[in-house]
């Protein structure tokens, strides 16, 4: 996997003090999207190890308390990204306790493979759907457009 960007302390995407990662490759094209550079599987650096390890030890970083971890894109649930972001979710899940973990995804939940279902079981707040530029809405919080829906889990389980 590749990332565009990653943000060790972010108060714009997402609730609280976060860690943000930015990852590469998205086939949605939607009109208007604002991070086109990231539609490109191979655009960005490569997503090794040692990045894994400074978010890990970022999201656990006493000095300044993070709420948890965003992951957008480009598209984290693109297929050729998801065995990476499985790995990096679990991951946070087992060393990061306290942490929530929120997504967005140009697809819909109701259309996911399995493999993608496999991502939704340790998130937090999965926001989906491609941007509409039909219907952008500035007032809304989290999401671009009024298509889009915020999914709360628990663990794999829808809370509302
Ligand atoms: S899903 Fe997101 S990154 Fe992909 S084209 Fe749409 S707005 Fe851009």
């Amino acid at each position: 996997m590749n990332y565009h960007n990653y943000y060790p302390v972010d108060v714009v995407n997402g609730p609280g003090t976060r860690c943000t990662l930015f990852v590469s490759g998205c086939v949605h094209q939607c009109r208007g999207c604002y991070n086109q550079s990231t539609w490109r599987l191979d655009s960005g650096h490569l997503f090794t190890p040692e990045m894994e390890a400074q978010i890990i030890r970022d999201l656990n970083d006493t000095r300044i308390p993070r709420r948890g971890l965003s992951l957008s894109g480009g598209d984290p649930l693109h297929p050729a990204n998801v065995a990476d972001v499985l790995r990096l979710v679990k991951r946070v899940r087992a060393a990061c306790p306290g942490k929530d973990i929120w997504l967005w995804s140009g697809y819909v939940l109701g259309e996911l493979s399995p493999d993608q279902l496999a991502v939704v079981e340790y998130i937090d707040v999965l926001i989906d759907g491609k941007y509409v530029q039909a219907e952008r809405d500035p007032s809304l919080l989290w999401r671009g457009s009024a298509n889009q829906v915020i999914h709360y889990f628990h663990r794999g389980e829808l809370k509302c």
